[in-house]
């Protein structure tokens, strides 16, 4: 029995319907496949339209219709701030003011937080200073929403937001709904236990508060000399306080403390060296020594009363390959010591010391205790403390949320925990919208 080809003309593996021509031509077949590829170009490109239409509703926002930036205490995360000006007398090129201030009004309150000048005294200066706009409360962001729910702690996300302003609100998630939430002491505590923000949330939100020299060649040769002498050390002399340069707001609480990230390279060293970075807590340090090229080990000290430090837990360990050359930080940030190579957390200890009294005065000192080392794009950076909340919530309902800036940030604390239903998508960061690290912009 014969099929008539007409009858079935998607067939697979037809040669060529009867319309097309006379019998199996080359030229026909080639008609035929030019046909069937161009109606499979327009169907997946139908399809692909679709989807896009979709996603643009269930599965991501903003491609179309887009979401823009309500909250300028998320600004320093997702878009960078609003001017950089570099500081007339020291050149620190940090960034002042956020977007709910006026220029002058910030101005008139900033300080520099590398060498404390006032802003407001160097007017004359910032005649000639043209303000480098960077991100604005409007830019655009990507939403993963849909089928992307299921969000987890440290997401940042969208809400309706039903409070005064109302809108559409990025805030970041700290506690998930049952939990129980408390701000104490400048930290996170959940179910009753302190919650340090993960070194992916520290790198987002921390702030630069200082560098030894504005230029990025600058270099600190270490040696080793004997007997040990001031050549091979060198002491950052920087007490920093939680004042918030970004956003000098005038009723600001300022006092002592030790969210502070010290950053640096390693660009050379003579074999067997001993490199110490002696992290000062106020009432105890921590000693991390670096056994170049291979190994570390990390010391706590507690202080006494009596004269005699008490000495804590030993944790040592290989170094990753990658160490030389690579990109160092040491982070004191929420009473948890990290040590950190290329963005991975190598060693962690948690430490609970006494609340300070007052800013301390040396808070990282780096010694080479044997052969030499050259370090490379040192500089300290500040993470926000929490604030404390008045009250504590209990198996919460919703998504406890709040704001990467706490001095400017309206959240939870005020409004509560926000529904399921209300938070509407991650936010992922727009792909053209900032530089590509707020960390290395300096
Ligand atoms: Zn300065």
């Amino acid at each position: 029995m014969k099929a008539s080809p007409a009858a079935r003309p998607d067939d697979a593996n037809e040669c060529c319907p009867p319309s097309l021509g006379t019998g199996n031509s080359p030229q026909s077949r080639q008609l035929f496949r030019f046909r069937r590829a161009l109606v499979a170009y327009v169907d997946n490109g139908l399809m692909l339209l679709i989807l896009i239409l979709m996603s643009d509703t269930l599965l991501i926002g903003g491609v179309f219709y887009p979401i823009r930036v309500v909250s300028p205490s998320m600004m320093p995360t997702f878009n960078g701030p609003r001017f950089r000006i570099p500081c007339a007398r020291c050149g620190f090129p940090q960034t002042w003011c956020a977007a709910t201030q006026s220029l002058p009004e910030c101005l008139g309150r900033a300080v520099c937080p590398n060498c404390g000048s006032r802003l407001a005294e160097q007017r004359r200066e910032f005649a000639t200073i043209v303000p480098k706009p960077a991100y604005f409360v409007g830019d655009r962001v990507l939403l993963l929403k849909g089928i992307w729910r299921g969000w987890r702690r440290w997401d940042v996300v969208a809400f309706y937001n039903t409070g005064e302003k109302g809108g559409l609100t990025l805030k970041r998630i700290v506690g998930l709904p049952g939990e129980r939430i408390e701000v104490r002491a400048g930290l996170l505590w959940v179910n009753g236990q302190p919650q340090p923000r993960p070194w992916q949330v520290q790198r987002a939100v921390c702030v630069p508060v200082w560098r030894p020299q504005m230029s990025d060649s600058f270099a600190i040769r270490l040696e080793a000399t004997s007997p040990p002498a001031h050549s091979g050390t060198f002491s950052i002399e920087h007490p920093v306080t939680t004042y918030c340069h970004f956003h000098p707001v005038l009723d600001q609480q300022e006092g002592p403390t030790r969210n502070l990230i010290l950053r640096f390279r390693i660009a050379e060293f003579s074999p067997g060296t001993r490199l110490q970075i002696r992290s000062d807590l106020g009432t105890g340090h921590i000693d991390l020594v670096l056994e170049l090229p291979s190994r570390y080990s990390i010391r706590y000290f507690e202080h006494n009363d009596s004269e005699q430090d008490s000495e804590g837990e030993y944790l040592s360990g290989e170094l990753p390959h990658r160490v030389i050359k690579g990109d160092l930080a040491i982070s004191l940030v929420d009473q948890r010591f990290l040590f950190v190579v290329n963005d991975g957390v190598v060693a962690e200890r948690d430490y609970a010391t006494k609340p300070l009294t007052r800013p301390i005065s040396r808070p990282f000192q780096i010694a080479v205790e044997q052969g030499s080392a050259t370090i490379l794009e040192l500089g300290l950076w500040k993470v926000s403390s929490y604030l404390d909340a008045q009250h504590v919530n209990n198996f919460l309902p919703g998504y406890y949320l709040l704001g990467d800036d706490p001095h400017i940030s309206i959240d939870s604390r005020h409004f509560g925990n926000v529904p399921k239903g209300r938070v509407i998508g991650r936010v992922v960061n727009w792909p053209f919208a900032r530089p590509t690290s707020h960390m290395n912009g300096g």
